[in-house]
């Protein structure tokens, strides 16, 4: 690892994220729109919070595009994460310990990690002095860990949502333990199988 990796503001960024404990069940998720407005700041991106259901806040960061009337793509992460069994852990789960290159957190890999991708992405884009054709959204959602249930699903029937006017949209894949990116991939219509079990 090269030796200034600490201090890389994606490094740092990522570990503060890390520290809020945005742990399930019934999470209050005021520090997460803290950090994700004082983020939008720093980009110099307009936030939108809404809240179709009270206290599940969705936060959308929007980085317009030069053909604003296209289709936008959306940049989708849930800010939630499961439980810990503290116990177990060889680093406090909260603390986003950092040691060999390795961030020990709940939601390092879960998901985290990818929001600040998107994060580091726009600042590095923008400060190259890049425009996209497509407006890009970057949107945080709550209790995605518990089915997403008062979150996206709620937000996906409201006329906020339609304004977005969604084209494309991203979320989290699963870690590899290999050298192969997983992905998953869908095309045409989400296709879910319900199998029924009844036993005897
Ligand atoms: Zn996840």
């Amino acid at each position: 690892m090269p030796s200034d990796y600490e201090s890389d503001p994606a490094v740092s960024n990522l570990r503060n994220y890390l520290r809020i404990r945005s742990v399930q069940p019934n999470v209050n998720y005021d520090e997460c729109l803290t950090y994700l407005r004082g983020q939008a700041a720093e980009l110099g991106l307009p936030v939108q919070v809404f809240e179709p259901r009270p206290r599940k806040p969705i936060l959308v960061m929007t980085w317009e595009g030069l053909e604003p009337a296209l289709p936008s793509v959306l940049l989708n992460s849930h800010m939630d994460v499961v439980p810990v069994f503290e116990k177990s852990w060889t680093f406090p789960p909260f603390e986003a310990h950092l040691e060999n290159g390795v961030i020990y957190g709940r939601g390092a890999q879960d998901m985290k990690s990818v929001a600040i991708q998107y994060i580091e992405a726009v600042r590095r884009l923008k400060a190259e002095g890049i425009r996209l054709k497509r407006t890009l959204h970057l949107s945080f959602v709550p209790d995605e860990e518990i089915g997403g249930g008062p979150g996206m699903s709620q937000f996906v029937k409201t006329e906020d949502f339609k304004k977005l006017n969604i084209g494309f949209a991203l979320d989290e894949g699963i870690a590899s333990a290999t050298d192969e990116y997983l992905i998953f991939n869908a095309e045409r219509n989400i296709w879910h199988m319900t199998v029924v079990c009844p036993g005897k």
